[in-house]
């Protein structure tokens, strides 16, 4: 039995860093550029034949944030993709800017390690901007106290698990009922965990107990990560406490967006795909049968972690269902 499946999201990378050519060879069908990135970086328009062409790509544009803030001083970021935004009088022009290169939501960054931040009315205003164009908002936080201010000022989606501080599980319980968490987990270590990497799997524990929705997402384009699946960062989510079907659930969930992602309730959200037509884009196919036995997670790390996409229209026409979608005999 093969396993067709809506192509594999990548929620957290940045194509200006990396060669994605790998992507679909390791199971990644659609990628969510966080930063430093817009078609127009790519001259030819296209990946190489063969390679990354078929990819699904949304994109934030530039990084919006305080002048001089993350990541305007940063060596990697590439030149130009910071957007100071001084006051809330500047908010809604630098949503517009991102707009206008075709972004289909908004990064803002709130690290107060690295710099000055956004002040709370400049945020707030920032989001406004956003939400008026139906565009979500997903922010990193760094620092003590930012994933809180990420929060009141309504921010959608955190671009990584907060890894600064454990959170207060009251803070946590509304973050769940209001955000989507990106995972990010291995970045703290790449294989050798860190004190950061502890912070930031009990905070991912601790809100998925209390309902919160993650996307899986590695940051790619951070160090020395993998262009594809990612197994560690598999393994951690496994140990965070998500069910295999809640890590399919994270890789296969539609790019974030206003207002319906924030409705959708991963394990029901099925109802809405069923019957809809086999999509332009791309599929994840998982050779193989999956583990029947929901304990074992090793075996069903090894069966995900063979998986690879191709577009979808290289396979026969017909509807794909939502979540498990279908079994097919090859
Ligand atoms: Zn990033």
């Amino acid at each position: 039995m093969t396993v067709l499946l809506p192509g594999f999201l990548d929620a957290h990378v940045h194509l200006a860093l990396i060669n994605p050519a790998g992507l679909a060879a390791g199971g990644i069908g659609r990628v969510l550029d966080l930063g430093g990135w817009t078609p127009s970086d790519d001259p030819t328009g296209a990946e190489p034949e063969g390679t990354a062409n078929f990819l699904e790509t949304r994109f934030a544009g530039q990084f919006l944030g305080a002048p001089g803030g993350y990541p305007s001083r940063q060596a990697w970021a590439p030149a130009g993709s910071a957007c100071p935004v001084a006051s809330p009088s500047e908010a809604a022009i630098a949503v517009a800017r991102q707009v206008a290169a075709g972004a289909s939501l908004i990064k803002v960054t709130l690290n107060s390690a690295a710099g000055p931040v956004l002040a709370p009315d400049t945020l707030a205003a920032i989001v406004v901007a956003a939400h008026a164009r139906m565009l979500p908002v997903a922010a990193h936080t760094e620092g003590a106290g930012q994933a809180a201010a990420a929060l009141n000022a309504g921010v959608d989606l955190l671009a990584h698990t907060p890894f600064s501080e454990a959170l207060p599980d009251a803070l946590l319980g509304a973050m769940a009922g209001r955000m989507t968490w990106i995972s990010t987990l291995d970045i703290h270590g790449w294989g050798e965990p860190t004190a950061a990497f502890s912070v930031a799997c009990d905070n991912l524990a601790r809100f998925h107990a209390a309902g919160g929705r993650v996307l899986y997402g590695t940051d790619l384009g951070n160090g020395p990560l993998p262009v594809g699946l990612n197994r560690r960062e598999i393994e951690a989510l496994l140990t965070c406490g998500l069910s295999p079907d809640d890590v399919l659930a994270a890789l296969t969930a539609d790019f974030p967006s206003r207002p319906a992602a924030a409705s959708v309730d991963t394990a029901s959200g099925a109802a809405a795909s069923v019957d809809r037509p086999a999509p332009a884009g791309t599929v994840t196919v998982v050779p193989g049968d999956r583990p029947t036995d929901p304990h074992d997670l090793a075996g069903f790390t090894d069966w995900l972690l063979s998986a690879h996409a191709l577009p979808a229209s290289s396979l026969p026409a017909r509807a794909l269902t939502r979540p498990d979608l279908e079994d097919l005999r090859s």
